[in-house]
């Protein structure tokens, strides 16, 4: 029976290439979208191509009813999970704190901490009754360092680190795996918004010299969601080109 994998925030970036990375290695994937039907629809259909099973599932992973829907279809579907992903995120524009209005911070506070806390809250229990699973969050470097001018991001992607850390260790006796991603740049819509030249600093910036791809995020989920990281829980890994060390 192939493994299965819900990941949240699949239907564009580093979710969709998740998406893609689990299929080609054979998982049959659940691919969760808020607002992309078609991009989800599209991505889906390219799955089903590979040969695996990929359903697309609908919900906001900010709602917490919705968050517990979505996991139980996706359990429905695949008889179980063996992985989550909880890489659903958003970001808003450079800003200073002070200028941050209560909305913007619930927003992004909603989606990108408390997201990740009412999917992995549903998962959770069906992995512990089979006393098998790994959960893989996708944090940022700024959760590692902060970030200027990123204070809600900041902080909900610190949130996101401090949640990894301390399932690692209630869920270990589980069996159950509890890990990290936390990228540098990489080249996805969450940065459409920046300029030409913002994103040619920001590779002259990186000792590797260039930004990164969703691929190689997405090389390192599937690497901490499957049995070559068996022995690796509670840990950050940081596909950062050498930005953040
Ligand atoms: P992206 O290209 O903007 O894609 C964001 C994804 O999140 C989309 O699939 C979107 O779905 C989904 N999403 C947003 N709000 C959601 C909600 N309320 N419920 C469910 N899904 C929701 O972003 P990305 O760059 O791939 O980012 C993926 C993750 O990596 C995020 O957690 C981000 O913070 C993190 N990250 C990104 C970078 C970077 O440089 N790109 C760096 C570090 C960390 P819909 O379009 O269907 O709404």
């Amino acid at each position: 029976m192939a493994p299965s994998v819900l990941i949240t925030g699949a239907s564009r970036g580093i979710g969709a290439a998740c998406a893609r990375l689990f299929a080609q290695a054979g998982w049959d994937v659940a691919v969760n979208y808020n607002s992309s039907e078609s991009a989800a629809l599209a991505l889906v259909r390219e799955l089903e191509g590979l040969g695996g099973r990929a359903v697309p599932i609908r919900a906001d992973v900010a709602d917490p009813a919705q968050a517990a829907a979505l996991v139980g279809r996706a359990e429905e579907e695949f008889g179980r999970l063996d992985c989550l992903v909880c890489s659903a995120g958003v970001a808003l524009p450079q800003q200073l704190l002070t200028d941050t209005t209560d909305e913007q911070w619930r927003y992004v506070l909603g989606v990108d901490l408390d997201g990740v806390f009412y999917t992995v809250r549903a998962a959770v229990p069906g992995m512990v009754r089979r006393k098998r699973g790994s959960i893989v969050t996708v944090s940022s470097m700024w959760g590692v360092t902060g970030g200027s001018c990123e204070a809600a991001y900041s902080a909900a992607k610190a949130g996101v680190i401090g949640l990894t850390k301390a399932l690692a260790k209630e869920l270990g006796p589980s069996n159950i795996r509890v890990n990290c991603v936390a990228p540098g740049v990489i080249g996805t819509d969450m940065n459409a918004h920046l300029s030409r030249a913002n994103l040619d600093a920001l590779a002259d910036e990186t000792p590797l010299c260039r930004i990164g791809t969703p691929e190689e995020a997405a090389r390192c989920v599937l690497f901490l969601a499957g049995e070559d990281a068996a022995f690796l829980t509670g840990q950050v890994l940081q596909p950062n080109g050498g930005l953040v060390i």
